[in-house]
């Protein structure tokens, strides 16, 4: 490859304000770690969003190449369980935030942050699915654990028609559950049925101010919103059930109440895929591999050029994006 290659880079001027540039960087200005991948395939996650935009502080060294997981192969590897041409995964440890992430042709990581791209899935696929489908799977499985089989009764997923909410659907519904969709945007009703919702609501219903205790309405969800809206969900938990909280869409705070889980037992599982121990990411990453319909994560894929991740960074932390977008690296 020619001497230099393209990067996304965030910079903080001496007025402590974040910008976005499209830069030239080289090999040598990679940081430390002891495998080079090509990348390949990366996307753009509701962190990507923030990293880019400045609007949560998510960029914690300065100039930092943003984008917290790709696709790719192995260039060079001083790292006993990596080889060039090997086809490897990365999603977060801090790549993208304090490390040099996915949008440059080139990243140096540490080995032990790798996976081996699945059997069965593609670079692309991989990046479709990307750190927010990974994470809907480790949603999945934290309810699977907990006991929530599609025998117990519907499954909610908030932040539907966003990208952990659109893989979450297609593969709960795969799984068997009746899946109920909470959008803001109903005009999505066909895509998400598509997906594989049974129900379809609106997500006014749960972002103001929860009750204590509301109606039973399902067994389980997988909530990307956070704030009101999960406090909403754990209300109207059936006894017993159980919530996976990931994200934070709507806000960071929780202002719920203790009755949903001292009155019905209804318990909040927390998800992290950023420090998620290995063994748990090649669990979740074979399954999506072997559980996520190829027919539907097409269905829930836009593909973007590396000039238009600055534009789609922007549109996710608007709530503009649909499903997930897959940026082939140039
Ligand atoms: P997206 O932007 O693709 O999806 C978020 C969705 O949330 C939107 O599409 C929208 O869905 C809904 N939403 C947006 N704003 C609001 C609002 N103000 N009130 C209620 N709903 C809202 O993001 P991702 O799916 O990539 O990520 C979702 C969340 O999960 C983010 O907060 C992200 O940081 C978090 N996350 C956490 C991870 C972890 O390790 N815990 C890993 C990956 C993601 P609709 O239009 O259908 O209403």
């Amino acid at each position: 490859m020619s001497e230099t290659f393209k990067a996304i880079l965030v910079s903080r001027g001496e007025d402590k304000r974040q910008s976005v540039s499209v830069a030239e960087l080289s090999e040598a200005e990679l940081m430390d770690g002891d495998v080079t991948v090509a990348v390949e395939w990366t996307t753009v996650n509701y962190k990507d969003g923030l990293a880019i935009t400045g609007k949560a502080p998510v960029v914690r060294r300065f100039p930092l190449v943003p984008g917290i997981d790709f696709a790719g192969t192995v260039v060079s590897s001083r790292h006993a369980g990596w080889k060039p041409g090997d086809k490897v995964i990365l999603n977060g440890w801090g790549v993208g935030e304090t490390h040099f992430g996915a949008y440059a042709a080139r990243a140096r990581v540490n080995g032990d942050w790798l996976v081996p791209l699945p059997e069965g899935m593609s670079g692309r696929e991989a990046m479709a699915v990307g750190t927010a489908g990974y994470t809907a799977m480790l949603s999945v499985m934290a309810l699977e654990r907990h006991g929530i089989t599609p025998q117990r009764g519907p499954v909610v997923v908030t932040g539907a028609a966003g990208g952990v909410g659109s893989v979450a659907i297609a593969l709960l519904s795969r799984l068997g559950y009746h899946v109920i969709a909470s959008t803001g945007r109903l005009s999505e009703g066909a895509y998400l049925t598509e997906l594989g919702a049974t129900e379809i609501i609106d997500r006014a219903e749960l972002s103001g101010p929860a009750k204590p205790l509301d109606r039973e309405r399902w067994a389980g969800g997988v909530d990307a919103v956070g704030s009101h809206t999960l406090a909403n969900v754990l209300s109207m938990t059936s006894y017993g059930g159980a919530v996976a909280a990931c994200g934070l869409a709507q806000g960071m705070e929780l202002p719920a109440s203790v009755a949903p889980f001292i009155l019905r037992g209804v318990s909040l599982l927390g998800i992290d895929s950023v420090m998620a121990p290995i063994s748990l990411r090649l669990e979740a990453w074979r399954r999506l591999a072997s559980e996520l319909d190829h027919q539907k994560l097409a269905t829930l894929t836009t593909p973007i050029g590396f000039d238009a991740i600055i534009d789609a960074a922007r549109d996710i932390v608007e709530g503009r994006i649909r499903g997930r977008v897959v940026v082939e690296m140039p």
